[in-house]
């Protein structure tokens, strides 16, 4: 963060009062004692089940410069700088604001029900071949780590790429709003957070939430096979660049390959060039069509686009290929699940050639609302058992998924387990070193416990 006084900080938030210390200058913003550093302004955040007012003094003692503090919180400490304001959630997301309007840079947020982080990495691979680039670390993005992205910024920056994640209407707007991109990303519409939003109609208008902080010129890069999107989108009078499989959209593949460690792939736009990236999954090019076109934006040549994804490297390795017992190939995806992300795993899985068996071992989904058993019956249905050997289950909802599965698959190549062990155990016993292995559910179901079995 570029250095501010305390006076300058109370200017950036409206409404706020300063008792003391206005000469103290400022050079970072934390929300958390632990990782406080010297000069920092400290945030103390209030939520049901804490109170960072109660910490100050250790904030104090870590090295904090100055505080904010709620009006509704009583006394302050005394002889310190402290920024009197009436929420300190909303007078930090004021304050990223204040700060960002200050700086030259531009924005790029990211928001999508699969594929944010990917995209965002690929993104940074792209633009950070040719400008000074600043992204959303890990997963902070949501109303306390978006603005706390926003605090990184150094003036030399050029453009910040922000994830926005959400899990209620309204939410991607507050961010939009603080934020103001230039380019704003709507990775796709699934079927994550169905339970808080009511419908997949419910998810497609909050991620459009990202429209109402996007600056006057511009540009809303989204996905063009989203039905829920093209009905939607032309009338918003926008800027638009669609992205994804139709004929008719912007940036199209005209043809994918894909090995056990890369992926290369052609693009509408300059059939000449042949695209490659480490990582695996048609979905996987959709995200990197997102960010070539992102790019392209940023008047970036194909070339040198080309040259930044073939240097990816993503935040959190999903769908990483590991190697197990002798040899065994493992697809670790047990990170998350949702019936989109399930049926994009599952296409890398039937796209892979070259293994002498193919297995997939499948677990909850979960927070997918009222339909959740159809959703897991759809994911059984859809597995090809010419392209899949077996069908291993595990988990409570996941018997919906064995049945759609028996629909398919003859009943001996679908098995069911309620116990993890019992599920290993099997799977140890049906699998041989020169086989593929799929792994994945939703994070509490934690099938990476099954990991573990097979890589000794
Ligand atoms: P979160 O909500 O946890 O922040 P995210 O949107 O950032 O998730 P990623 O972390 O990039 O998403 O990817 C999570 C998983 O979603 C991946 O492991 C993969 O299985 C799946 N995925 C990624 N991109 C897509 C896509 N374009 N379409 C469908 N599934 C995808
Ligand atoms: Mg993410």
């Amino acid at each position: 963060m570029i250095v501010r006084s305390m006076e300058e900080i109370q200017q950036m938030i409206p409404g706020s009062e300063l008792v003391n210390g206005a000469d103290i200058t400022i050079s970072g913003v934390s929300t958390d004692t632990r990782k406080i550093e010297k000069n920092n302004l400290f945030v103390p955040l209030v939520g049901d089940n804490f109170n960072g007012h109660r910490f100050v003094n250790t904030a104090l003692e870590n090295g904090a410069g100055a505080l904010l503090w709620a009006r509704s919180e009583g006394e302050y400490p005394a002889d310190t700088a402290v920024l009197l304001v009436d929420n300190t959630l909303e007078a930090m997301q004021q304050l990223a604001k204040s700060y960002l309007q200050q700086l030259s840079v531009k924005v790029v947020g990211v928001t999508g029900s699969n594929g944010k982080t990917t995209t965002k990495d690929m993104i940074e691979a792209i633009l950070s071949t040719t400008y000074k680039v600043l992204k959303t670390e890990g997963n902070f993005n949501n109303h306390i780590g978006l603005p706390l992205t926003v605090f990184r910024l150094e003036g030399d920056t050029d453009i910040a790429i922000l994830e926005m994640g959400m899990s209620a209407r309204g939410e991607i707007e507050l961010l939009s709003k603080i934020g103001t991109p230039e380019v704003a990303v709507i990775t796709n519409i699934g079927e994550s957070h169905l339970l808080d939003l009511g419908s997949r109609d419910g998810i497609a208008e909050a991620k459009l939430e990202i429209v109402k902080g996007l600056q006057q010129d511009g540009v809303l890069i989204y996905n063009g096979d989203e039905p829920l999107l093209t009905s939607r989108v032309p009338a918003m009078n926008l800027k638009t660049v669609t992205v994804g499989e139709g004929k008719e959209l912007d940036y199209y593949p005209v043809s994918i390959e894909q090995n056990s460690s890369e992926t290369k792939f052609v693009i509408s736009k300059d059939d000449d060039l042949i695209f490659t990236m480490p990582v695996l999954g048609k979905h996987n090019v959709h995200n990197a069509l997102t960010a070539i076109a992102v790019g392209e934006q940023f008047n970036i040549p194909f070339e040198t686009i080309a040259k930044g994804l073939k240097n990816l490297h993503l935040t959190n390795m999903r769908m990483e290929m590991v190697k197990g017992k002798d040899g065994l190939s493992i697809i670790n995806d047990a990170y998350n699940a949702s019936p989109t992300s399930m049926k994009a795993a599952i296409q890398l899985v039937q796209d892979l050639d070259g293994f002498k068996q193919k297995v997939v071992v499948l677990g909850d989904m979960l927070e997918l609302g009222e339909d959740e058993n159809q959703f897991h019956y759809e994911v059984g249905a859809s597995l090809d058992p010419n392209k899949i050997d077996y069908v291993f289950v595990y988990g409570p909802l996941s018997q919906y998924l064995a049945q759609g599965a028996k629909q398919v698959f003859p009943e001996n190549r679908v098995l069911y387990f309620d116990d993890k062990e019992l599920l290993a155990e099997k799977l140890a016993s049906v699998v041989h070193p020169e086989d593929l292995v799929l792994i994945k559910a939703s994070r509490g179901m934690k099938l990476e416990e099954i990991i573990s079995n097979l890589m000794k």
